[in-house]
């Protein structure tokens, strides 16, 4: 590398940008198994349900504590996979970086996404860079497109849920939100709390084959109150959350209550929430406890026969509805 900062002519398409990308992208993330020689990629091994799905990063800042842009990254997309049943095999990877992004900072972050990859059984099959002015990109952005391979035998999906059923989460609420929010030290506040940006590929495996499992969605932006909303609004059904079984850490609940944020909006990037028939809820936490991130999972509400609402039943017996979310409290948190 001839400075210690992205320049324009790392986009150019001439030798910067070639050491750039044999520096950095190729030497994390290149895979000698698939023919990369032509423009696109055959994929070998996708023989069955074949399923896709695609998100953009832009979370500030790019490292926080638990987590960095790039393992992020990796987590959206398999979560997204893995809570529709399917088990990651190929991520592609645009990354729009910024001029005068620190290159060991780009170094570091696409190590972690290359590592997290691995971690999951994923290969990057394809990939690009572009690099925007000074001003014109927060550091780095990174869009990613996941492949997988359909798994799970239970039917999932919102249209197999009824009144009655259970509703779960793999783990306390509100981590990553309110990290990255620390970290961003823009309120004086300060904390030890991490994200529990993680995958949920091993908390969905291991109910992948229960036939009382309807539904699981990742409670990431607009956090588990968004979750519940998209649920009731699909179904024509209600949903109670019982406050005292939702687990929140008591620094999240604490800073809430300093900022006046509520932990149901807050956004997780490691938890699951599930829908299961009532007699196969326990079975769901028996088999998550045992695993990472499923320590403290909980039985937090269920379906109701009262129509598109979202009832919150508080602490001292009272019950409140949980709105809607309108306007964004935490802007580019993933
Ligand atoms: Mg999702």
């Amino acid at each position: 590398m001839h400075d210690q900062r992205i320049l324009l002519a790392h986009g150019n398409g001439g030798r910067f940008m070639r050491e750039l990308i044999s520096d950095i992208f190729a030497r994390h993330l290149a895979n000698p198994a698939l023919d990369t020689d032509a423009d696109a990629v055959h994929l070998p091994g996708l023989a069955g349900d074949i399923m896709v799905t695609t998100d953009g990063f832009t979370v500030q800042p790019l490292e926080f504590p638990g987590g960095n842009l790039g393992s992020l990254a990796v987590h959206g997309v398999v979560n997204d996979l893995a809570v529709a049943g399917a088990e990651p095999r190929y991520l592609t990877l645009s990354a729009i970086i910024e001029e005068g992004l620190e290159i060991t900072l780009l170094d570091r972050l696409i190590a972690s996404f290359a590592a997290s990859a691995r971690e999951n059984g994923a290969v990057v099959a394809a990939g690009d860079t572009k690099v925007v002015r000074k001003g014109e990109g927060g550091g780095l952005y990174l869009s990613v497109a996941g492949i997988g391979l359909r798994r799970a035998t239970a039917t999932l999906g919102m249209r197999h849920i009824t009144p009655d059923d259970a509703v779960l989460v793999s783990g306390p609420i509100g981590d990553h939100g309110i990290s990255v929010m620390l970290a961003r030290e823009q309120f004086g506040l300060t904390g030890d709390l991490r994200s529990d940006s993680a995958s949920v590929l091993p908390l969905c495996r291991a109910i992948w084959d229960m036939p009382g499992l309807k539904f699981m969605r990742d409670p990431t932006r607009g956090g588990l109150a968004t979750v519940c909303h998209e649920i009731v609004h699909a179904t024509d059904h209600g949903l109670i959350l019982q406050q005292v079984a939702v687990p929140v850490r008591d620094t999240v609940t604490a800073v809430c209550e300093i900022l006046g944020y509520d932990p149901y909006y807050l956004a997780c990037e490691g938890r699951v929430v599930a829908v299961t028939s009532a007699d196969t809820a326990e079975i769901v936490l028996d088999r998550w406890r045992t695993l990472p991130g499923g320590q403290d999972a909980a039985l937090i509400g269920h379906i109701t026969n009262n129509a598109s609402r979202v009832i919150l039943e508080t602490e001292l017996g009272g019950r409140r509805m949980l709105g809607e979310l309108e306007d964004d409290p935490l802007p580019r948190i993933c």
